[in-house]
């Protein structure tokens, strides 16, 4: 997963696109990255390892820019290293080409190998580049037409802000599954993969770019058009459950509307008769306990303090990583749970890792019965559309039942959210959307070789 960020026509724009970034951290953690285009078309960038800091605060305050482009990442495919961090910038014979990529390409192995085929040397081993390579060869006029070119047969999701001259571009893949919104600040053009990212730098939220949509903006003005063959969309259901902040709307809806809908929705399928409370596994499952709460009539409680000093667990990407960072993540608040039949509320189980831990801890503080709730269906397949689930054989639920991983997990009782209960509660369902990691229901076939780690990015 990524967050990206893009503004032109601001004479602060390499400012705003590191507020944009500071509210698209959440998005990805393994690196950050600002490009910043000045009048006269020259780009610079800085791009780092890990989250933005006051040290690339300080680097960033140094470049003047009209338009600035940001991404904030967490590979999908392509290691977590430097080369791999956006956005990418390179410098063909019509000038400057800056591109912020969130998503997965599916068929990226075979369109960069047809590439270099054609003699083109890779800088990185991320599915993004080949974007910028078929931008990079069009002989298509306008940079819409020439991006309209470049995605033609490219297959999968992204959602991409691109910088060509003096034009910055938007678009949507045509089966829309990652999140795009176009703002307006002044006379600024600011596009975000969130709302709380238009909301930080004060622009006012226009719409949603459209699924197979390019959005031109440019000295003329705004461009719309809708080269790409139109799909059925498949908007990503997870964004809504886990991946977005819940002060933002995405896809022109509401993402704490949602979490608590599918918390009552949850409390409706699974009631926990004997418990005493509620609490969240903070901060993405806060919403889902609220809605949990609320229906079931019991008290909302803090009973798990979060350290907001370490990131996402899943955001490291190795085992080691994140199984160190579970214990220094979260701290029980003995007071509320001891001798409490309690229901913890968390918005998904992907391997399980996490949220043995957390059960261990809230035991270990004296919690009497612990009811695990779980406000999304089990999670039994890998994502290709640009979520970092792991494979098959290393989630949970696609190899044991629901009462075993009860007992792995060491809970009382165990109630996953059913798909339909998912797919009813979220806004504008239960249609449109992919569900592929829940259900096996895929909408494309999978990647011919989904190892991440082989060539490499997508976010
Ligand atoms: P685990 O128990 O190890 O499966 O981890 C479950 C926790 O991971 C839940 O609290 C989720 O909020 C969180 N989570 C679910 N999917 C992801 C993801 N793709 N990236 C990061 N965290 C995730």
């Amino acid at each position: 997963m990524c967050g990206i960020f893009g503004v032109r026509g601001h004479p602060d724009a390499t400012h705003l696109a590191q507020l944009g970034l500071y509210s698209l951290q959440h998005r990805g953690q393994e690196s950050v990255g600002v490009v910043s285009i000045d009048p006269a078309g020259t780009a610079r960038a800085v791009r780092t390892m890990g989250t933005l800091s006051d040290a690339v605060a300080v680097e960033l305050s140094k470049m003047a820019g009209v338009t600035a482009i940001g991404h904030t990442r967490y590979s999908t495919s392509g290691s977590s290293t430097i080369e791999n961090a956006q956005p990418v910038v390179a410098r063909s014979r019509g000038g400057y080409i800056t591109l912020a990529h969130n998503g997965n390409l599916i068929n990226a192995a075979e369109l960069r190998m047809e590439l270099e085929d054609q003699g083109s040397i890779f800088a990185s081993t991320n599915d993004s580049e080949v974007v910028v390579h078929r931008l990079a060869r069009s002989g298509a006029g306008s940079p819409a037409d020439r991006l309209a070119d470049a995605l033609s047969g490219v297959e999968g999701a992204y959602s991409l802000i691109v910088a060509m001259g003096d034009t910055l571009l938007a678009a949507r893949d045509p089966r829309g599954w990652r999140p795009l919104t176009m703002g307006r600040l002044g006379d600024a053009v600011v596009f975000a993969s969130e709302t709380c990212a238009l909301d930080i730098v004060g622009a006012t939220v226009e719409r949603e770019v459209e699924p197979g949509e390019i959005i031109a903006v440019d000295s003329d003005g705004i461009h719309s058009t809708h080269p790409l063959p139109a799909r059925e969309p498949h908007r990503c259901v997870f964004e809504f459950v886990y991946f977005a902040r819940p002060d933002s709307r995405v896809y022109g809806e509401s993402v704490d509307r949602a979490r608590r809908a599918l918390g009552r929705r949850l409390a409706v399928e699974h009631p926990a008769p004997t418990a005493e409370l509620v609490f969240s596994v903070p901060d993405s499952s806060n919403s889902a306990a609220l809605g949990f709460a609320e229906q079931s009539g019991l008290p909302y409680e803090l009973a798990l303090i979060r350290n907001h000093y370490v990131g996402r667990t899943f955001i490291q990407p190795t085992q080691a990583g994140r199984d160190a960072k579970v214990k220094v993540k979260y701290n029980p608040v003995r007071e509320v749970l001891a001798g409490k039949r309690v229901v913890m509320v968390d918005d998904s189980i992907v391997r399980g890792t996490t949220t043995r831990g957390l059960v261990a801890l809230v035991r270990a503080a004296g919690a009497r019965e612990v009811h695990l709730r779980v406000s999304s269906a089990p999670v039994t397949g890998p994502c290709y559309y640009g979520i970092d689930t792991p494979s098959r054989e290393e989630l949970i639920a696609a190899k044991f039942s629901t009462s075993e991983i009860a007992t792995h997990l060491g809970v009382d009782s165990l109630g996953y959210l059913s798909l339909d209960g998912m797919l009813g509660s979220v806004p504008s369902g239960p249609h449109g959307f992919c569900h592929a990691c829940f259900s096996g229901d895929y909408p494309t076939p999978p990647p011919t070789d989904p190892d991440k780690l082989r060539f490499g990015c997508g976010c």
